[in-house]
């Protein structure tokens, strides 16, 4: 019934709680289905320069509408889909997608440089990932430099040859690297040195306590201090408000994104976006 249909769709909506096995069955079948039953679509969140308020790209984040259970998270189902596998045959479909839409938004000249994609740990453990890359880019006929891969802390804290030779292979196309979720992770400086990724992202728990927290002041000012003197671009994720924006000018840090710029939005909505921008006077 539509009730229980209901009272099921809560329970998936609830990234907090742990899925019992019988609920992780349930959506690993369901994420079976989800690619070829069109369930998939990536929305995208502009990312901005918070000096002079231009767009500067868009991360595409990856959104599940089911069926019975409406829209599900991806906090709640990124993790199943790197259980069962089934990131990696997803994760290349949101690489097509993606490379075609940043493709489609060049020639109609909308004004977005760089589309950002979140690569899981399990993709960046298969050998094959840049060469998937390598043909998400062709396809579309996307310069690479117009791409970037947001890499966690966790995917690379495997430190393994084939991590590492992966990690070598897509900077060898010309990609750009983010960190994600900076400071979540074991950060260590040595590896961002190593991996020469280019920009590191701000965990948006660290940008929250910016203003109210003298810890989180610490925290966000030392990791602004560290990437900046390792010659790395900081971007702060989960900016809500301009407090918080005037904060991390002060601090140094030049690249945003959150709900003060906008929320992540289907593709279809980001030209009318941006022609409100424009015409609010940012940039
Ligand atoms: P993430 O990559 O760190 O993405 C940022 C998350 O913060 C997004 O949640 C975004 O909607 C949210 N966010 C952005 N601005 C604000 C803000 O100002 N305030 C608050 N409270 N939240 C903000 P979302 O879309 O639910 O994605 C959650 C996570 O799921 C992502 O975290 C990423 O780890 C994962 N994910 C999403 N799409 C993909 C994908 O295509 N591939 C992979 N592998 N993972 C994905
Ligand atoms: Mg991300
Ligand atoms: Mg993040
Ligand atoms: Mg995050």
């Amino acid at each position: 019934t539509a009730k229980k249909a209901g009272r099921n769709a809560w329970r998936f909506y609830n990234p907090a709680m742990n899925a019992t096995a019988s609920e992780r069955l349930e959506l690993t079948n369901g994420l079976r289905c989800a690619l070829e039953q069109d369930q998939l679509e990536l929305y995208y969140q502009l990312q901005v320069d918070l000096f002079s308020g231009q767009v500067i790209g868009a991360e595409a984040l990856l959104r599940w509408h089911h069926p019975q259970w409406g829209l599900v998270s991806p906090a709640r189902f990124i993790p199943i889909a790197e259980e069962s596998g089934l990131i990696v045959p997803i994760g290349a479909w949101i690489l097509q997608q993606a490379c075609h839409q940043a493709a489609q938004w060049q020639a109609e000249g909308l004004g977005i440089p760089v589309v950002a994609v979140n690569i899981s740990a399990l993709q960046l453990q298969d050998s094959a990932l840049a060469k998937t890359v390598r043909a998400a880019l062709d396809q579309a006929g996307l310069a690479p430099s117009a791409l970037e891969l947001e890499l966690t802390e966790s995917g690379l804290i495997q430190d393994s040859e084939q991590v590492r030779a992966t990690v070598d292979q897509l900077k060898g196309l010309g990609v750009g690297l983010a960190i994600d979720d900076f400071g979540t992770g074991y950060s260590c400086l040595a590896y961002l040195r190593r991996l020469a990724v280019d920009v590191v992202k701000i965990d948006q728990s660290f940008v929250r306590d910016l203003n109210s927290s003298a810890d989180g002041s610490a925290i966000v000012t030392a990791i602004i201090q560290m990437a900046r003197s390792l010659g790395l671009e900081v971007l702060a994720e989960g900016v809500e408000d301009e407090e918080t924006a005037e904060a991390l000018r002060q601090l140094g840090c030049c690249q945003a994104q959150g709900y003060l710029y906008a929320r992540p939005m289907p593709a279809s909505a980001l030209p009318a976006r941006l022609a409100e921008r424009r015409a609010a006077g940012a940039v």
